[in-house]
């Protein structure tokens, strides 16, 4: 269920991080509390006649009264061309966070594996970033995210670091239409290297319904239930 209590948000930073995908932050007049994982809808108000709210993922964990979005382009699109088009110091409508796409409150298995495409990222950030830096998680936790190229691969340098400084943190960057020194092809013949024995875990899905479903059902197939993959569709 949707909750519908909306503040003014201002955009206090907007930073570009290839020609399709920004980051907006977002400023509020006070705090604003969520887990890791949830997301916020804005409402663009008359959107040439279309239904006026979109929802994004938070990016970050907690950082007082400012949230951080990672959203791309959709040319095509009612809302993301206004989004892009906008100003440091413009005003947004914006829904308190919501959503059930959270971590568990008791780590119990001993993995945690994080799947997406795109700016399905978004929430993983957040998750990760809460599970190593905040909650000390010591079980593995594992990032396959698929991309095109390298210019797709979103926070990169970020992800590098925590692998770099937690030993049980696990980052699979794969491009499908660029040949590198990393992984290639589709995302799903690599996690399939670590979850097809089926060990204990809870895995988080997130992006676009296609990739999502396929996941899901490798994933069935490996033994795991509808309670140990999480999803959250982006259309
Ligand atoms: C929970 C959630 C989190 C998301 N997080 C992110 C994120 O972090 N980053 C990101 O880039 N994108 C995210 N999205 C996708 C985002 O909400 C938009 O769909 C996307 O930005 C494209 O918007 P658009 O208006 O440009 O495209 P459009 O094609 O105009 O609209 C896209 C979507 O808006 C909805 N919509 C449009 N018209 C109607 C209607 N009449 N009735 C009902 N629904 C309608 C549909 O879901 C449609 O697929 C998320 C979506 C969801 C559901």
């Amino acid at each position: 269920m949707e909750n519908r209590e909306f503040h003014q948000a201002e955009i206090s930073n907007i930073i570009e991080i290839n020609p399709m995908v920004k980051r907006f932050f977002l400023k509020f007049s006070h705090d604003i509390i969520f887990q890791s994982g949830q997301f916020v809808i804005i409402d663009f108000g008359k959107l040439n006649h279309t239904y006026s709210t979109r929802s994004y993922s938070i990016a970050d964990i907690s950082h007082g009264n400012t949230i951080e979005l990672c959203v791309s382009l959709k040319q095509d699109g009612a809302a993301t061309p206004l989004l892009f088009n906008s100003k440091v110091g413009d005003q947004l409508k914006v829904s308190i966070p919501q959503g059930r796409f959270v971590l568990p409150d008791v780590l119990e298995t001993e993995n945690i594996g994080f799947i997406c495409t795109g700016t399905g990222v978004a929430p993983f950030r957040a998750m990760i970033k809460d599970l190593l830096e905040y909650r000390k998680y010591t079980g593995k936790v594992y990032l396959f995210f698929g991309c095109r190229t390298q210019i797709d691969i979103l926070y990169r340098e970020e992800f590098e670091e925590l692998q770099n400084k937690y030993s049980n943190f696990h980052y699979t960057p794969v491009l499908s239409r660029e040949s590198w020194s990393g992984a290639n092809g589709y995302v799903h013949k690599h996690y399939e290297g670590i979850f097809k024995d089926k060990p204990n875990a809870i895995i988080y899905l997130c992006g676009w319904t296609n990739m999502i479903k396929e996941t899901r059902d490798n994933l069935k197939t490996f033994g795991y239930t509808r309670s140990e993959i999480k999803v959250e569709f982006y259309d």
